[in-house]
This record gives structure tokens, C-alpha cells and sequence, in this order.
């Protein structure tokens, strides 16, 4: 391929995920200069920002990684109202500790406290879905479902707004320095920017550069269902351990199942090749039966759910905090390409703590080059 000029631009974002869109905008609006957002597909957030559970987290989901839990809650008010259009809000979410779960009831309730997510007992008619031998409590909680075609809408609309036309169907690449700047080739053309943000999640380690945080990827499969009539408008989370999820998945008119045993497929680590042939979007089940027979020994209604189909898509999930569970964020300069961060966040809403590591970072080199 032949290219013209080179284009001299401020930012070069990599990725049209939740966290690419969310990266220009911020930064546009802080006048950062020149930004260009560069996506391989033809649409904004079909990958992994729109195949997950959907879950807007509060903080119940991670009683073993303080932290995580604490930074959940702190964000969760801001997501809710960034994005209220999007939301579920119609339906009651219920913890359900198993019996034989990592943490208690009393555990959970305490976590839930520490960082101040309402919970209460859920009253006997919820109770009762329940099988009483293999669930020690029954909680009601406060969390939503975000529709990603909704959020996917609303960034278009902001982005345009913002005069940030992305540039898809342009797969990017970094091919070298010049001038102090990383030379950056993608959809035909060629960028030299002051700084590159690798936001392609999934992808991180594919574009020339090394990221040194040890990463392992998972293929992960999302059931969607729909399920009988009395379980209709309940997300349900059964902690804490093998055990399952179910929550709307309004982007797609269904309900997600997904479970700790059955929903990751396979899984590689840095530096080994993915298995090649992986199914990604929607496709047909692998382990969806699998999952619904194992959910309805603990809610038998679970059982007279039907099966739609399944998403998959692949899972990064950062080696460092896989013990305890925790869902930090991933900011990582490159040692050899100056200005080229890579940029991994494990839930929507770790957004924010990523935008407040840019600030940090930009501040303390505004002028890069
Ligand atoms: C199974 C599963 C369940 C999850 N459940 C939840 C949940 O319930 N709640 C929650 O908050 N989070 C959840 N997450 C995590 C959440 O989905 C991610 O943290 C988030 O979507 C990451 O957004 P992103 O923009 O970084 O990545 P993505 O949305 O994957 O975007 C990366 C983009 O980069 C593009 N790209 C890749 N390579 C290139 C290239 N060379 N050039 C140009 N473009 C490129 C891709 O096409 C893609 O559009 C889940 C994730 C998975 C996989």
C-alpha cells in the first residue's frame, strides 16, 4: 500500500469499544488538539462492549476484592445517570448465597455495608424460588442492565456532535517512530500522533507493540433466553463461586445466562496463539443446556426457560488479580514506543478510573513529542 502524506494528529485512539468512544470524547472536550478514532469494523461497540452481561455493577459482585467493590459503588451513581436512557429500570435484582459459597451471608452483608449498597432480605415469596438445601440467603439488591445499542446510539450522537467522525473499517497498526512520534498506519492512512491509545481490549498485544502486564484471554459464551413468565423481571445472581447469572439483556429483547463453570469455552495466555475458528457474536450453543440444567437446581423455574441462542466473544482478564477476583484497570505505557498507552478496563465502568490515569498521565507531559 502506497500513502500519500502522513498525518500529524494529537491522539490516535485504536478501538470504537466503549472505551475507545469514551477516550476521544474526554478528551475532546479537554481541547486536546488533533483525534482521530480508528475501528477495524463498520460500527461502533460490536465486540465485547456489547457481548457481556450487561451489567451495571454496584458492588455486589466482588465481597472478595474490597477494592473493586468500593470503586464499583463510587462510579455506579455516575454510570446510572450518564447513561439513564439506557438502563433497565423496571426490573428487582436478587444475591443469592449458595451454601457452598467462598463468602457468608453475614460476609456479604458486611461488604455490602463497608461500601454502602442497599441490601435487604428478600421476602418469603422471593425466598421460595429458592431450593432451601442449596442456598443459605436470599437478598434483594440495587442493579441494572444497560442496553448497549442504546449507549452504542448515544456516543454516535456525542461524537458527531463533537465533530469525531470515526474512521472504520480501518484496522491499525504501529509500524515505527519518527520525530518523536509513533507512525500509525489505518484504513489507507498513515499518522504520526503525539500519543496512542491502544483500546482494542481483546486485541491489546496485536498491534506491534508489548504489553508487559500478563494477560489471559478466554473464550466466553453468553446464553440468552427467555424465561418463564414468574421470573420475568428478575436479575438473579447466585454468589459466590460455580455458580450462575441471569439478567436482562435489553439489547437484544432476552435475558443472558451465563456460569462460572460452563460460560468460558477455552482460554490462552500472552504469548500463546488463540485457538483458531473461534466463534464470535452470535452463534449456535455450546454449554447454554448445560448452564440452564445446572441454574434450575437451585431456582427449579429456571428449568422451563427457552433457549435463543448464544454471543460469544473473548474475555481478557488481567493475571495479577485473578485470585481474589478484583476488576482493576490496565494503563500501561510502552518502554519502546513513548506515548503509546494500552488501556484495559474489566467492566463499562471502570471508564472513569481510566480517564482519571489519562488526566494524570497528560498532566504531567502536556507537551509530548
Ligand atoms: C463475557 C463478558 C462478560 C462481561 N460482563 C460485563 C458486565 O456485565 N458488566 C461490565 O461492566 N463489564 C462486563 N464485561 C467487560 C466489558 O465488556 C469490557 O470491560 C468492555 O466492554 C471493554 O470495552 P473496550 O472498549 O475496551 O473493548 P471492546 O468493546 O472489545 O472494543 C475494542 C474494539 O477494538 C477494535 N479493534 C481491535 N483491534 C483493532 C485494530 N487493530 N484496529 C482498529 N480497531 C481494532 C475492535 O473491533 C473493537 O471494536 C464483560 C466482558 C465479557 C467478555
Amino acid at each position: 500500500m502506497t500513502f500519500r502524506t502522513t498525518e500529524k494528529v494529537d491522539a490516535l485512539i485504536i478501538g470504537g469499544g466503549y472505551y475507545g468512544c469514551s477516550i476521544a470524547l474526554h478528551l475532546k472536550a479537554r481541547d486536546f488538539g488533533r483525534i482521530v478514532l480508528a475501528e477495524q469494523s463498520g460500527r461502533l461497540m460490536t465486540r465485547s462492549s456489547f457481548v457481556n452481561q450487561a451489567r451495571v455493577h454496584g458492588g455486589y459482585h466482588y465481597p472478595r476484592a474490597l477494592d473493586t467493590a468500593a470503586a464499583s459503588r463510587r462510579y455506579f451513581e455516575r454510570f446510572l445517570h450518564e447513561h439513564r436512557d439506557a438502563l433497565t429500570w423496571n426490573t428487582q435484582s436478587i444475591y443469592a448465597i449458595a451454601a457452598g459459597s467462598k463468602v457468608s451471608p453475614r460476609q456479604f452483608a458486611r461488604v455490602c455495608a463497608e461500601i454502602g449498597a442497599p441490601l435487604a432480605a428478600a421476602p418469603r415469596a422471593v425466598e421460595r424460588m429458592f431450593d432451601p438445601t442449596l442456598i443459605d440467603a436470599v437478598f434483594l439488591a440495587e442493579e441494572y442492565a444497560f442496553d448497549a445499542i442504546a449507549i452504542a446510539r448515544g456516543l454516535e450522537r456525542r461524537l458527531d456532535a463533537a465533530g469525531l467522525h470515526p474512521l472504520f473499517n480501518a484496522t491499525a497498526r504501529i509500524v515505527g517512530r519518527e520525530g518523536g512520534r509513533t507512525v500509525v498506519e489505518a484504513g489507507g492512512n498513515r499518522y504520526a500522533a503525539r500519543w496512542v491509545f491502544n483500546c482494542t481490549y481483546a486485541e491489546l498485544d496485536g498491534l506491534g507493540v508489548k504489553v508487559r502486564s500478563g494477560l489471559r484471554r478466554e473464550l466466553a459464551e453468553i446464553a440468552l433466553i427467555r424465561p418463564p413468565a414468574e421470573l420475568d423481571g428478575y436479575s438473579v445472581t447466585v454468589m459466590d463461586g460455580p455458580y450462575f447469572s441471569s439478567l436482562p439483556f435489553p439489547a437484544m429483547g432476552a435475558y443472558s445466562l451465563t456460569h462460572v463453570r460452563f460460560t468460558p469455552v477455552v482460554s490462552w495466555l500472552s504469548g500463546e496463539p488463540a485457538p483458531a475458528g473461534l466463534p464470535i457474536g452470535f452463534d449456535r450453543p455450546m454449554s447454554a443446556g448445560a448452564m440452564v440444567i445446572d441454574a434450575s437446581r437451585y431456582m427449579p423455574a429456571m428449568s422451563r426457560s427457552a433457549i435463543l441462542g448464544s454471543l460469544f466473544d473473548v474475555k481478557a482478564v488481567m493475571l495479577a488479580r485473578e485470585t481474589d477476583d478484583g476488576r482493576p484497570i490496565l494503563f500501561e505505557e510502552s518502554r519502546d514506543f513513548p506515548g503509546v498507552v494500552s488501556i484495559l478496563g474489566s467492566k463499562i465502568d471502570n471508564v472513569y478510573d481510566v480517564l482519571e490515569a489519562l488526566d494524570k498521565r497528560v498532566e504531567q507531559r502536556p507537551a509530548y513529542a
